[in-house]
């Protein structure tokens, strides 16, 4: 990943660049698109298109790629999941569709793990859908979902993010709410990679997954991928943007970045992931050999979790703990430091936010050692 070009913009502006080392994280950008993505969006700025075709076709590639009968890009996964139980709520019918957030006279409810409620579920309340909880933050029975399904029941969510602790397991959760002709609503916003996520839900039995276009998939960062049952993305697409009526049209997808997205996902599914793992791992390493020497700091590799249950490990990734005998400033003050250098440098936590991470997936090529020899010169107190 190239990144040490362009800037002219932020510049103009007195933006200060920022180096990510905190993955791909809304709020330093996202992600970079590859030039081909930025290529296709610029190409795709020179005509007009029916919307409806364009969304149809674009539609028919997210579909090929997941399994599922019928996709659509989204304003990004929080958008997916607002569309998620939009249109487990109406459905086609133009009058429920009009009507909501206000849910009278239809199914509202969404059950939902508590060991899975994340800021994101925001979006499913605001297409006014009620949260009916079960679990606890270690463990669900089985039966806590057969008793929280009801005749109000819209959908049962399911969330892959920073919590899995003690959730039922997806399959499991497809054959109760089925058993009970409800349908089931995923968001897995950050699960690509790995490639195979891209269909993994859907043959588990999910109704509708929600993925994000702007992180791992390099697409553009305010866009997402929405797959699922034909009808229920046909209610999804009619809750949104191009139609000018209901609760999606805040969300609105323009045609440069359905380019970017397509063409990202493309370019997502041809890309050797391994090697693109091996690169991540290659920067970790860098980043724990130069600073595995400094007295009172613990510095490890920490590698990927295929099966993570915890948000961002999708990568190895380099930790450094701060021990009892380290005498150097404290954490926040490293974090401090690296935010107030420019170019700033932006890290993530490690374990209950105790320690530092590094995590690679948005470090340009010789980001590493720029990371790594400023935290050396702060580590040492001489920044
Ligand atoms: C990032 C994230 C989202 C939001 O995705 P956007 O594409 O930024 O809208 C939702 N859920 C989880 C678990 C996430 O990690």
């Amino acid at each position: 990943m190239e990144t040490d070009f362009g800037g002219a913009f932020y510049q103009r502006l007195g933006v200060k660049r920022v180096i990510n080392a905190a993955s791909w994280i809304t709020v330093y950008g996202g992600s970079i698109m590859p030039p081909s993505v930025v290529q296709a969006m610029e190409d795709a700025s020179h005509w007009f298109v029916d919307m409806h075709d364009l969304n149809q076709k674009a539609g028919d590639v997210i579909a090929k790629f997941t399994g599922a009968e019928a996709g659509l890009v989204t304003a990004g996964s929080a958008a997916g999941m607002l569309l998620e139980a939009a249109a487990c709520m109406t459905g086609t019918d133009p009058a429920k569709r009009h009507r909501i957030p206000d849910t009278t006279g239809m199914k509202s409810e969404i059950v939902i793990h508590r060991a899975h409620r994340v800021n994101y579920d925001h979006n499913f309340r605001a297409a006014g859908a009620t949260l009916v909880e079960i679990g606890n933050s270690g463990s669900t029975q089985e039966w806590e979902l057969e008793d929280a399904i009801g005749e109000n029941t819209a959908a049962v969510a399911y969330i892959f993010g920073p919590r899995q602790a003690g959730a039922l397991p997806l399959p499991k959760v497809v054959e109760i709410a089925h058993a009970h002709d409800v349908p089931v609503i995923v968001d897995a916003a950050a699960m690509l990679p790995p490639l195979e996520n891209l269909s993994r839900f859907i043959t588990e039995g999910a109704d509708m997954v929600s993925f994000s276009g702007g992180k791992g998939v390099l697409g553009p960062q305010s866009t997402g991928i929405l797959c699922g049952r034909g009808d229920l993305i046909e209610a999804a697409y009619m809750n949104g943007a191009p139609n000018s009526e209901g609760i999606g049209r805040a969300a609105k997808v323009c045609k440069e970045e359905i380019a970017g997205l397509i063409t990202a996902l493309e370019l997502f599914v041809d890309t050797d992931q391994q090697a693109v793992a091996a690169g991540w791992r290659a920067k970790s390493q860098h980043v724990v050999s130069a600073l595995r020497d400094v007295p009172g700091l613990r510095v490890e590799l920490a590698e990927a979790e295929p099966d993570r249950d915890e948000a961002f490990t999708t990568s190895a990734r380099a930790i450094i703990f701060f021990e009892k005998s380290w005498k150097g400033p404290d954490r926040q003050a490293v974090v401090q430091k690296l935010i107030d250098g420019d170019p700033s440098i932006r890290v993530g936590a490690a374990q209950n936010s105790d320690g530092i991470a590094i995590i690679p997936v948005n470090l340009g090529d010789g980001e590493e050692a720029i990371v790594a020899s400023r935290l050396k010169e702060i580590l040492a107190g001489k920044a």
